[in-house]
């Protein structure tokens, strides 16, 4: 499993949200707290951000782990925005190693980030040429992002299909978030000033919330709405 966060609210530095908070996606990169599949999340990583240049968003990645990325640590305190998402990768077995399989995945005004994996050819074959990579979170981002209103449904649809597959993903255009929880862990913190919404908390304020697996969590100017899948 990856590991993956995003927030929604006033603007905040890449810094602040993910390379300063103290068990934040930097340390998840090493020494996650609850991750369930995998221990290290080395294989790469990825951020998106929404600025007035959108409606998509600016996107980097790299295939080489978060913690050795002096360039990113350098960048991150200049970079502020409203809207955030971060991943860290622990590839699945068989699936490519660079930077094209690297979470997030964007597809007009959104992105999208996968923890888990997933059976391929449960998905419908016209997902696969919008895909950025034959990696299976590419593809499901591919699916996922050709009516991004209908990922809890489709996300269930894939889940049903594929028993075994687990389909954590968080998505967002820079207005909103939209996450969900199947099969590994997801929390939510809301704050005075915006939304986190993160594979595990990020720190050990009491406000954290877990969210039940096999849910929905929608999060906009209005706040964060967790719903059953
Ligand atoms: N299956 C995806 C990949 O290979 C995600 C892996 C994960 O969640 N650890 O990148």
């Amino acid at each position: 499993m990856c590991r993956h966060t995003a927030w929604l609210g006033a603007e905040r530095t890449l810094a602040d949200l993910l390379l300063e908070r103290e068990h934040g996606l930097l340390q998840q990169s090493w020494a996650p707290r609850r991750q369930r599949h995998g221990t290290v999340n080395a294989d790469g990583w990825g951020a998106a951000w929404w600025t007035a240049a959108g409606p998509g968003p600016a996107r980097w990645r790299r295939a080489a782990p978060l913690w050795a990325d002096a360039s990113l640590a350098s960048v991150a305190p200049h970079v502020a925005s409203g809207c955030v998402l971060g991943a860290v990768r622990d590839a699945t077995v068989g699936m490519p190693p660079d930077e094209t399989a690297c979470a997030p995945f964007v597809r007009g005004a959104w992105a999208l980030s996968h923890n888990g994996r997933l059976d391929r050819s449960v998905l419908p074959a016209d997902a696969w040429p919008a895909a950025e990579s034959v990696c299976d979170s590419a593809v499901l981002a591919a699916w996922l992002l050709q009516a991004p209103e209908e990922i809890g449904p489709r996300v269930r649809a894939a889940g049903e299909a594929d028993p075994t597959a687990r389909l954590n993903v968080l998505a967002a255009d820079g207005t909103r978030l939209v996450a969900t929880a199947w099969g590994d862990t997801l929390s939510v913190l809301r704050t005075d000033d915006g939304v986190v919404v993160a594979s595990e908390p990020h720190d050990d304020d009491p406000r954290w919330q877990d969210v039940p697996d096999r849910s929905l969590v929608e999060v906009d100017a209005r706040g964060a709405r967790v719903s059953p899948l």
